[in-house]
């Protein structure tokens, strides 16, 4: 079967990584059996609505690579696909049922129906619209709201992720239809674009469970055969056992984007959030995604956000690209990501570097701190040398003399490269007497006054002769 879903974001506001798996899986299961996806705007609620919202959503889409088959921009037989342009299409259906008698028109003013609700509350019973239904029956007429008649029964439905469900009628309400603006509510607005879209997968937020038997009753009396239904459970922040909120540092998928986070590592983490195909794989392509995601594996609790885990992923993917797609696939990402001064070199140089680093960085903003001595001389602190695990115990006047020496030596290379620098680095082992650790941790520090740096022969390599030479001079001379 051909599946056809959707992702129905409400634009108002940007995509919180929260949220953002309810597009993924939408994606993967309408990919694998060659059916689409849908992309649907459901944009009825004006009041939360916010302007560029929906921009955001489509730039969140593109980037991750959840490319929609039918919506906005690329356009589809079952438009529109924003629901404020379908306004027509809802309220034909909603005569549907004034007709039938399974809606009706409720002029109720907003105090009265206040004012039953309070009475509720007093009373200790539930508010139950049904129960205050008005008996006299009004013609549909602008700036009347809609409601549906519900009729108190037992449901039993199949959630694909959630399994058998059981209600009973006390979960049935006259909920509203088509509000006092004209607008449909999402309650009614999804259920007829999901039919007239052909919707076969309704894959959204454990959210909407709670009103799925009305949504039940509504398919019912429009004669409508159920969607497979698929409640996604929410990501738990990292601690507790709440939702994944702002607080918790969630941020936009687009910040992470920012971040330096790859598009490829973000899609991995978010689809095995809550969701594995049973083996230990962990590294996943988007095809591997399409050719692996079954619904029946998805988590019916909660995963948890876990950003350590999405860093290790990310430094996995940048290793990844570099070693499987080369250099150039890895350098063109990296664009935005380098130190200011990186600017005025060669994109030769910049690639170079890249190659020697790209295997130490978690993102690709890492650029900016981690490779900043390969493009301007770092500020020299002696102190950081001389109190160095260990050069602590060696002398000014030694660690000068071996700067020195090392200068020496390694102005004997005449081609410059990492073999050459490297037989001289080991050469220098062997006649200085000194353990790796500390002729190599000085001329680290003095070429670089970095906590870390690439192996000491690449490092110097791509230096080059000159900049490796002065940068040691400059430190003896300030010994
Ligand atoms: N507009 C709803 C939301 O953003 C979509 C729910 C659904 O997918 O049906 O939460």
């Amino acid at each position: 079967m051909k599946a056809i879903t959707r992702f129905a974001p409400s634009p108002t506001g940007y995509i919180h990584i929260g949220n953002v798996r309810s597009a993924i899986y939408p994606y993967l299961v309408a990919n694998q059996s060659e059916g689409k996806m849908i992309l649907r705007i459901e944009d009825t609620d004006r009041e939360r609505y916010v302007e560029g919202a929906t921009e955001l959503i489509e730039d969140t889409l593109k980037w991750l690579g959840l490319e929609w088959d039918e919506g906005p921009i690329v356009g589809g037989e079952n438009g529109p696909y924003f629901q404020s342009e379908r306004l027509p299409i809802y309220h034909a259906w909603v005569k549907k049922l004034l007709e039938s008698g399974r809606a009706y028109a409720d002029p109720t003013p907003s105090e009265k129906i206040e004012e039953y609700r309070k009475e509720c509350n007093e009373k200790k019973i539930p508010f139950l619209y049904r129960n205050f239904r008005p008996t006299e029956v009004v013609e549909w007429e602008p700036g009347i709201p809609v409601r549906f008649k519900a009729e108190p029964k037992n449901y039993e439905w199949h959630d694909a992720v959630m399994g058998g469900m059981k209600t009973g009628p006390e979960v049935l309400d006259d909920i509203i239809l088509i509000k006092k603006d004209g607008y449909p509510t999402y309650n009614f607005a999804h259920i007829v674009d999901d039919a007239e879209m052909g919707v076969t997968h309704v894959m959204r937020g454990v959210e909407y469970l709670s009103s799925t038997p009305n949504y039940l009753a509504l398919y019912e009396a429009f004669g409508l055969e159920r969607p497979i239904l698929v409640s996604l459970p929410h990501i738990l922040a990292p601690t507790g056992n709440k939702k994944l909120g702002k607080r918790d540092g969630a941020k936009s998928v687009t910040e992470y984007r920012d971040d330096g986070i790859l598009a490829e590592a973000m899609l991995n983490y978010l689809a095995c959030l809550g969701w594995n195909d049973g083996t230990e794989q962990e590294i996943y392509t988007k095809d591997e995604l399409i050719e692996k995601f079954s619904i029946e594996r998805i988590q019916n609790s909660g995963a948890r956000y876990d950003e350590t885990k999405l860093l290790w992923m990310n430094g996995q993917w940048i290793r990844r690209i570099f070693d499987e797609q080369g250099a150039e696939a890895l350098y063109v990402r990296t664009i935005g990501f380098w130190p200011e001064e990186a600017e005025e070199y060669s994109e030769e140089y910049r690639l170079r570097v890249l190659s020697i680093i790209y295997d130490r960085l978690k993102t690709l903003s890492d650029l900016r701190e981690m490779t900043k001595y390969f493009f301007v001389d770092p500020e020299i602190d002696v102190e950081m040398i001389t109190g160095n695990k260990f050069l602590k115990k060696m002398s000014e006047a030694e660690i000068e003399e071996l700067l020195k020496k090392v200068v020496a030596e390694l102005s004997k290379i005449e081609g410059w490269d990492e073999e050459a620098i490297q037989s001289v680095l080991n050469r220098l082992l062997e006649e200085t007497g000194k353990k790796p650790a500390e002729l190599f941790s000085l001329v680290r520090l003095a070429v670089s006054f970095a906590p870390f740096s690439p192996a000491l022969n690449l490092t110097l390599g791509v230096l080059g002769r000159e900049v490796s030479l002065a940068r040691l001079n400059a430190v003896a001379r300030s010994i």
